[in-house]
């Protein structure tokens, strides 16, 4: 996972263009997507699909032809979307188009202009002794064009085709642990998903943020009824603690699996109810999508100082806390496929366990648990409560019960509810 974000670390990303397509490329070389294409002025519900913006170079130079900022050094230099230029302006003009941290004089901030025409340079405030009274030639080969926005999606089809969806956003450029570190988990948990057999049928999609979800939800509206849990994951490299910010209801199956999850795991966790500010989770939590999706986080957007600047970078995304994020949506993953309802098909006093090998013979490590959940299960199985509740309710681990539920599969004293 970290060498991938190592690779997609230099690309040019934005809501458009070339430097998402090839993200998605190398992406697909670790788990096949198809990528789909919406053009350029597509109405997708209250919002357009802007023209697709690329850029070849962009640089400053000073009177004597030194150049003062040179995209090709770092692509968070340019404002994201910026229009074409090519002038020489005076201080007072370029002053207005300049953009820094003082707090953080070595940092190079993140800034975009995506729904408003507009050009920008980002660089290090300590960089600003370096322009002197001007004037200065400034140079932004851009452009924006009827293209179109480029998404790409994998789907794993289960023995249902009710869903999980994975979405990230894959919109920004050189920051690791905004958007790279999501990218490459998912990409990683997709790729291992495709091993499996999986219950449910499980959907991951790479979208640019915002426009990339509404975009998404436009074209896919027959999807969004089959949508039984999903999760935004993002953020997943640095060394914070999670943080699950619920769905609207606060009471869907995710929410409980996701909370159950991290505390089983024993993790530094931080819950939230839902708000609608974030990432893609207020598209699909807005009243008319309704889709039952969370989302998981480290330290949440906004929350740590090297937020949305060039100290994101492949230091402070580190492989452990990748792989932890990875084993924890692994196991989200394993509770979802394993948190059935049933109905118990013999349900008129206790069914004799005995006569069926069930009692006193079981296998395993832990035969008396396996017993007791035996018949936490089959009291509880009126169709009302998942697998998950009952080891709630009776303190017994989820995967006894899961083992136990499975014998009795076996037996014939149990029936799925759909
Ligand atoms: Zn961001």
């Amino acid at each position: 996972m970290y060498e991938l974000i190592e690779e997609l670390y230099p690309i040019c990303r934005s809501i458009t263009g070339n430097g998402v397509r090839q993200t998605l490329e190398r992406i697909s070389q670790r788990v096949p997507l198809q990528i789909h294409e919406v053009p350029s002025g597509t109405q997708v519900f209250d919002w357009t699909v802007p023209r697709e913006w690329n850029i070849e170079e962009a640089f400053i130079d000073d009177a004597d032809g030194n150049r003062l900022i040179d995209f090709a050094n770092h692509n968070l230099h340019v404002v994201s979307y910026s229009v074409p230029v090519d002038k020489v302006c005076t201080w007072d003009e370029l002053k207005t188009h300049l953009h820094t941290l003082p707090d953080h004089p070595d940092w190079i901030p993140y800034r975009t202009s995506y729904y408003k025409d507009n050009w920008g340079f980002c660089l290090a405030h300590r960089d600003l002794d370096r322009f002197k009274a001007g004037p200065f030639r400034v140079c932004i080969r851009s452009s924006l064009t009827n293209g179109s926005l480029t998404y790409g999606e994998t789907v794993i089809p289960g023995a249902t085709d009710r869903e999980v969806l994975f979405f990230n956003h894959v919109c920004h450029p050189s920051l690791c642990n905004d958007n790279l570190s999501g990218n490459a988990v998912l990409a990683e948990l997709a790729s291992r998903l495709r091993e499996r057999q999986p219950r449910l049928t499980y959907r991951f999609v790479w979208a640019p943020g915002t426009i990339g979800s509404i975009s998404w939800l436009s074209r896919n509206q027959a999807v969004v009824p089959k949508i039984h849990a999903g999760l935004v994951a993002v953020l997943l490299g640095d060394a914070g603690p999670f943080h699950y910010k619920r769905t609207r209801t606060g009471a869907e199956e995710i929410d409980r699996v996701v909370e159950f999850v991290l505390a089983e795991q024993g993790v530094a966790t931080k819950l939230r109810d839902f708000s609608p500010y974030g990432y893609d989770e207020r598209q699909f939590n807005s009243p008319g999508i309704a889709a039952p999706v969370g989302r998981l986080t480290r330290t949440p957007n906004g929350e740590y100082e090297q937020y949305h600047s060039s100290a994101d970078n492949l230091d402070f995304v580190q492989p452990d806390y990748l792989e932890e994020s990875l084993r924890v949506l692994e196991r989200v993953v394993t509770v979802l496929e394993g948190n059935v309802s049933y109905r118990n098909t013999a349900p008129h006093c206790e069914p004799q366990l005995g006569k069926r090998g069930l009692y006193g013979s079981t296998g395993g490590t832990q035969p008396k648990k396996r017993e007791h959940a035996m018949l936490w299960i089959l009291s509880f199985s009126d169709t009302q409560h998942s697998l998950l509740e009952i080891s709630a309710r009776s303190g017994i681990d989820f995967d006894v019960v899961r083992a136990a539920a499975d014998d009795l599969l076996a037996a014939g004293l149990l029936e799925p509810c759909t």
